[in-house]
């Protein structure tokens, strides 16, 4: 099928190079000139497990494309995905206007019939504004007669495993009331769907409800456990002792039940913003909705006040080493990261960071480059020398078991501040560290 993808980020990108591979010649619109001839080189501009293999081979093969003519892409697939930013606007609602411009582009260049999926996660409504939007510039036009449906289809990959779950989704969220539509779908996404039918067929708004509940659950989960926690460590219970207990209930399951230092991402925090201004705007008070933001922004905090009541709020000229710098392993993307909320209230209280991670260097370095409390280091153990302290923000793999002597040696104080419970308390305490968890309580 020829397919064209608008948007070469984190999901067109992925989309585009797992439906070139099965076989569809795809052409992926972008308006960053830069992202497009990087593209063409086979340089990938984000990190994600398995990508760069793909593109390359596909777009060797022919089969995947990279443009900036929107009027060759609108005039190559059959069916157009939009898979564009939907930046939360300042008062938090979703803003469109990404998504609209792709609409209006493909309502002045079409000349036959297509079908415009919506990837982009966009507020229950949004593909009647899409419907609208094509449909005015087709009566500008003159070419009424063009037919179109819009279809809405929302992603539900993780960064740091998207190529896996695009590839092996659990759900393939069709929503459109058109037969016609939900064949040419059916005929898409048939190589990913053998093993079970895993399409599931619903009206447009369910659809696009689908995709912000889903999101909105997670991060529930992530802040009732993190209210656990608090819990937990002011009674002097041990949170991971809990979630092994509740996990147990194949009704709870173990899955997203890890306590941390708050949700971040380019998702759930604008996706749950999303919501609760939809929810405002029909005058609905979606109160656990707000209360699960309200405890993510805490929780964000948590790390920085265990530090600074540590070291009697005097961090001037202390020195931190930070591992983990994206908001989760397994990519380099730090959008709305708690790295970020830790490292800047410790440079407002005037410490220095001496930051690693094993994907985000560069875009620690594109954010914060020119911070002179910021040193990048090249390995974890740079980030080590002479700091008051380690503090661990992501759970990488590589930081799981790491030469605790080493760190030791390296630190002017044996102190761990760990937001991500990678070790026991009981062990730290005998290697001879000072060592604070989440939702344990700090063993003398
Ligand atoms: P992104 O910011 O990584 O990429 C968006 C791309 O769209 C950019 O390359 C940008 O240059 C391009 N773009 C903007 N306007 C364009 C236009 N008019 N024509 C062509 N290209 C244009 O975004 P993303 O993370 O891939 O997310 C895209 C959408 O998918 C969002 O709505 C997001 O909420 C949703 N989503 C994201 C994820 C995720 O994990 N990143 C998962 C599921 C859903």
């Amino acid at each position: 099928m020829n397919v064209t993808i608008f948007g070469t980020g984190y999901v067109g990108l992925v989309q585009g190079a797992i439906l070139a591979e099965v076989g569809h010649h795809v052409v992926c619109v972008d308006v960053d000139d830069n992202k497009v001839e990087q593209l063409k080189l086979g340089i990938i501009p984000i990190y994600e497990p398995g990508l760069e293999s793909l593109v390359k081979e596909n777009h060797a093969a022919g089969r995947l494309e990279f443009t900036t003519d929107a009027v060759a892409g609108v005039k190559h697939g059959h069916v157009q995905f939009i898979a564009v930013g939907t930046p939360p606007d300042e008062d938090g609602s979703a803003d469109l206007k990404y998504v609209l411009a792709v609409a209006a582009t493909i309502g002045e260049h079409m000349e036959r019939d297509r079908i415009i999926i919506n990837k982009s996660t966009v507020p229950v409504g949004s593909a009647d504004r899409v419907r609208t939007e094509v449909k005015k510039v087709l009566e500008k036009r003159g070419r009424n007669d063009i037919g179109f449906d819009v279809v809405s289809n929302p992603e539900f990959l993780k960064e740091g495993s998207a190529v896996v779950d695009c590839q092996r989704p659990d759900r393939i969220i069709i929503g459109t009331e058109c037969d016609a539509t939900i064949d040419v779908m059916r005929e898409l996404y048939a190589p990913f769907n053998r093993n079970r039918d895993k399409i599931i067929v619903m009206d447009v708004k369910s659809a696009e409800l689908t995709k912000y509940a889903a999101n909105c659950m997670l991060a529930t989960k992530i802040s009732f456990m993190n209210e656990m926690a608090n819990l937990a460590e002011r009674l002097g219970a041990d949170i991971e002792a809990v979630r092994q207990g509740i996990g147990a209930d194949p009704r709870i399951g173990y899955h997203f039940i890890y306590p941390g230092v708050g949700y971040g991402g380019s998702c759930f925090p604008k996706d749950l913003q999303a919501l609760i201004h939809t929810s405002d705007a029909i005058n609905f008070d979606a109160k656990l909705l707000k209360a699960v933001e309200s405890r993510n922004k805490e929780q964000k905090n948590t790390l920085f006040q265990k530090i600074s009541q540590h070291f009697d709020a005097q961090l001037k000229g202390k020195t931190f080493a930070v591992w983990g710098l994206s908001f989760k392993p397994n990519t380099d993307d730090m959008r709305d990261a708690p790295s970020r909320v830790l490292m800047e209230a410790l440079w407002t209280a005037g410490a220095k960071v001496q930051a690693y991670d094993p994907e985000a260097m560069e875009e620690a370095q594109r954010l914060y480059g020119s911070n002179e409390l910021l040193t990048l280091c090249g390995t974890k153990e740079t980030a080590l020398k002479n700091s008051d302290a380690l503090i661990i923000v992501t759970e990488w793999q590589n930081f799981r078991a790491p030469d605790f002597e080493f760190i030791k040696a390296q630190l002017t104080e044996p102190t761990i501040f760990d937001g991500r419970n990678l070790y026991e308390p009981r062990r730290m305490v005998a290697k001879g560290f000072t060592y604070y968890s989440v939702g344990r309580t700090k063993l003398a």
